[in-house]
């Protein structure tokens, strides 16, 4: 008996469950299923390693007992066609338990799937498998199941014939398969064999569930059946070899069949490669589809999370309006005036709401949308035609880009066409309120729609159109709101309250769900729920180690709302406040004032709580348009940061004064971004403290540096003996050290704050606080990973400052650590090659 180890952390459930009936009806084998949590796919047990798929989402291992084990991560994974995933083995590797054989990008993967569950199924016949105990998490390497041996004439490879009779049987092609006429002409057939060549017409080749589907049809035949592409046969009756053959689309095959039924044999697998297995037969989409044939229907992530709920199809109408206008001067007057309310109106919006409202307001403001408009209206058009018009034709010129996010703002412009013309021709702008728990529907969601869907407590939100980085997904994950977009327009078919499933994790709608999926996905909402009840009651509380050592757990903020958001998760201060906020997307820099007034909005939602105010941070990926860069060629090694701040010393010395008048000494501090060593720092403090002498503040203001730069890192002890505090921004460290852009995505998987390099960095700037007795915390995004705690921790780390959302979870990991385990683990982190090393070292932990 071979005992099966998880091979990755996730939800473990049975075969019946998977989402796909070449799984579920163990076409592939019987065996279980895990909705993984991580993305490294490690050896079950120590085996051989048969293939991996040459898209790299599926291995298949031989067990010592001779079992045949696939490992398909996901479902329909294929048609990625190797995006996201990384072969860590090659055919024919013996491997140990516990190895990694492939690495999964998640996120990237999750996307397009139609599902990540992943099925692990023993394909030959001949064992038993024996699952443990299913429908719970699992840890990666946890037992949970077995494999025996149940007769000694185990099936081998190639060897497919009906264990029990052991006789060959005579019989027809299946009832189901409908031959083509071209297939029963094309057949050759001599005595007992047949033959025939055709080209592979099937999108993703033959994969594991075409593959499972010629295996299934040929039981009943007694014929031996290979099928050859670039001169290597594969016998058809075994998963596995016509996996290893690796058919693609438009190979040319030969089918050939030998025994009594071998045209039937030959008929069977043709038809069902010519159209037989459902697939698609043209080139993998990549953008999703609408119905996927299981009777979900397939979109985009754009908010994670899962809702039941009654369907609400909700669309708003566009609204007439007269074509000609009452004069030149009349109607252009009308439109400043619908345009400066607008404008006016946006002024009350916070948070990623006040940031969309910005970037609203710039397209209110645009000169050619207004010169466009302008122009019509000089031709005799009313100001509401003039502006739809105008909106046309500019949303055409995105449209003619072809570029995917730009084309996601067209939305913006439609909305702001929808305020100004309810504005123009006085009709109501408002809208009907969906009831409480609905899944909303509706072709493509604007952000002035999203303040009604918020009030009204809407279940989630299904978009036949957009994109996932609109701006209305924006503030649908900001607010917790499921999303699903570009599932199709089939979707504003469906019937007004019919009970649906929104699983935004898997970015599925499933419109007419049975009792068992119902039951299902009742019970995932109420372990979320109960998992994350248990961290909220504890969020308030302290964050102390197991051992008692305090650890104190911030948040990154970005906008006043945020501040009372973090209050309300736990956070024990601010970490960062990312002030470029109040800077970018608006056409003239924030004065002292307007600066100051929301620094001090911030510290009061704080209620005493420590205030960590970043100084600007523009240039390299958040240029501002009102600032005057000269070119850079490669802007994140440019004027950036803090440099920019030195070069613009009038900018830095509002900044400071800001925050000295806003921030209740008690609880401010400063931190310098993209510091390299202790001059910059010097620079800024003395003009800082040019604006306390101002002011007339005297007593000391902790000034602190982001160490982001490896220079930072290896000059810390300098910089900690001038600084009151060292943060680590990871994001920018990981992207400098390892020299892989963080915005790139074609090295996004590089970037990875594990990197040995990087913790090397970290524990430098570790020993550099140490030795002046400075406190020493991390706010990139390293610091929202409950995983990377225990090594952040253990390298000196006493502050975590993290997104909002992320606190609860990470004080109650954090609660489970202590000392002298992440000590151990920090020390052991050291000693790794790779990140897949050290990301290995916290899994076993
Ligand atoms: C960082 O670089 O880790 C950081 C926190 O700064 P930002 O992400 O704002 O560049
Ligand atoms: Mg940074």
């Amino acid at each position: 008996m071979i005992v099966l180890h998880a091979p990755m952390a996730g939800w473990a459930m049975p075969l019946d469950q998977v989402p796909d009936p070449v799984f579920a009806e163990r076409m592939m084998g019987d065996g279980f299923a895990i909705d993984p949590l991580d993305g490294v796919i490690r050896a079950p047990c120590d085996a051989r390693v048969i293939a991996v798929a040459a898209t790299r989402h599926s291995v298949t291992l031989q067990l010592g007992n001779g079992a045949e084990l696939l490992i398909h991560v996901g479902l329909e994974t294929v048609a990625l066609a190797g995006v996201g995933f990384t072969a860590k083995v090659a055919d024919g590797e013996q491997v140990k338990l516990g190895q990694p054989l492939l690495e999964v990008d998640l996120d990237a993967v999750a996307l397009h799937a139609k599902s990540m569950v992943t099925p692990i199924t023993v394909m030959n016949e001949g064992f038993a498998l024996r699952v443990l105990d299913l429908d719970r998490r699992v840890a990666a390497g946890q037992a949970i199941a077995e494999i025996s041996i149940v007769q000694s004439t185990a099936c081998f490879p190639g060897v497919g014939r009906d264990p029990v009779a052991g006789q060959p049987v005579t019989a027809a092609a299946p009832d189901h398969l409908v031959h083509h006429d071209w297939v029963l002409a094309s057949v050759e057939e001599l005595s007992d064999t047949a033959q025939l060549t055709m080209r592979v017409p099937l999108a993703n080749g033959v994969h594991a569930r075409p593959a499972a589907r010629i295996v299934a049809a040929l039981k009943p035949l007694a014929s031996d059946v290979t099928i050859t592409a670039r001169g290597a046969p594969a016998n058809a009756r075994s998963i596995v070899a016509l996996l290893g053959a690796g058919i693609a689309h438009d190979d040319e095959i030969e089918i050939a069949a030998r025994g009594p039924d071998a045209r039937a044999a030959v008929t069977a697998v043709a038809t069902l490669i010519e159209d037989g297995t459902h697939e698609a037969v043209h080139a993998p989409v990549s953008s999703p589809a609408a119905d996927r044939g299981d009777g979900l229907i397939q979109g985009v992530r754009a908010a994670p999370g899962l809702a039941v709920g009654a369907i609400f199809q909700w669309h708003p109408t566009d609204v007439a309006v007269p074509e000609h206008g009452n004069g030149e001067a009349a109607e252009i007057a009308a439109l400043a005036g619908a345009r400066r309310s607008l404008l006016a109106a946006a002024d009350g919006h916070q948070g990623a709401g006040a940031e969309i409202a910005g970037a609203h307001n710039a397209l209110i403001d645009d000169p050619e949308l207004i010169a466009a408009a302008q122009r019509s209206i000089a031709q005799g058009k009313s100001a509401a035609f003039a502006w739809r018009s105008a909106i046309a034709g500019h949303a055409d010129a995105i449209r003619a880009t072809g570029d995917a996010l730009l084309i996601e703002r067209i939305a913006d412009l439609k909305d702001i066409e929808r305020q100004v013309i309810a504005l123009l021709t006085g009709t109501d702008a408002s809208l009907p309120v969906p009831p409480r728990g609905a899944i909303v529907v509706i072709d493509e969601l604007l952000p002035s729609h999203f303040a009604v869907l918020t009030v009204a407590g809407v279940g989630g939100i299904c978009t036949a159109f957009g994109g996932p980085t609109a701006h209305a997904a924006i503030l649908a994950a900001t607010a917790g709101i499921p999303m699903v977009v570009a599932a199709g327009p089939a979707i504003l078919d469906l019937h007004d309250g019919s009970r649906v499933i929104l699983d935004a994790d898997r970015a599925t709608l499933n419109p007419s769900p049975d009792a068992a999926a119902l039951d299902a996905a009742a019970a995932r909402q109420s372990r979320n729920q109960l998992r994350v009840a248990a961290e909220a009651r504890s969020a308030q509380d302290d964050c102390l180690m197991a051992d008692g050592t305090r650890i104190e757990i911030f948040a990154n903020l970005a906008s006043v709302e945020e501040a009372a958001y973090a209050v309300t998760l736990g956070t024990e201060g601010c970490g960062l406040l990312r002030t470029e906020f109040l800077f970018l997307d608006r056409a003239i820099a924030p004065d002292e004032d307007e600066q100051c007034a929301v620094y001090a909005a911030i510290a009061a939602e704080l209620e005493g709580r420590p205030l960590i105010v970043r100084t600007l941070d523009i240039g390299g990926d958040k240029p501002v348009a009102y600032l005057p860069f000269a070119h850079e060629d490669n802007p994140a090694l440019g004027a950036r940061g803090i440099r920019f701040s030195l070069a613009r010393p009038d900018l830095l010395a509002a900044q400071f004064r800001a925050i000295l008048r806003g921030v209740p000494a008690a609880q401010c501090r400063i931190m310098l971004p993209m510091v390299v060593d202790a001059g910059e720092l010097a620079t800024a403090r003395a003009i800082l403290d040019e604006a306390r002498a101002a002011l007339g503040i005297t007593a000391p203001v902790p000034l602190g540096v982001m160490i982001e730069t490896p220079a930072a890192a290896m000059l810390a002890g300098s910089l900690a003996r001038d600084a009151d505090f060292l943060s680590i921004g990871s994001n920018d460290l990981t992207q400098y050290a390892l020299a892989a852009d963080r915005g790139n995505p074609a090295v996004a998987s590089m970037v990875d704050a594990l990197h040995p390099a990087v913790l090397h960095l970290i524990a430098r700037a570790a020993e550099g606080a140490r030795a002046h007795g400075r406190w020493f915390g991390v706010c990139g995004g390293i610091a929202s990973d409950p995983v990377a705690a225990p090594i952040l921790i253990g390298l000196g780390v006493t502050e975590l400052s993290a997104t909002p959302a992320a606190i609860p979870a990470l004080k109650a990991a954090v609660r489970r650590l202590d000392m002298a385990g992440c000590k151990a683990i920090a020390a052991l982190a050291l000693t790794a090659s790779t990140t897949r090393d050290v990301r290995a070292l916290l899994e076993t932990e």
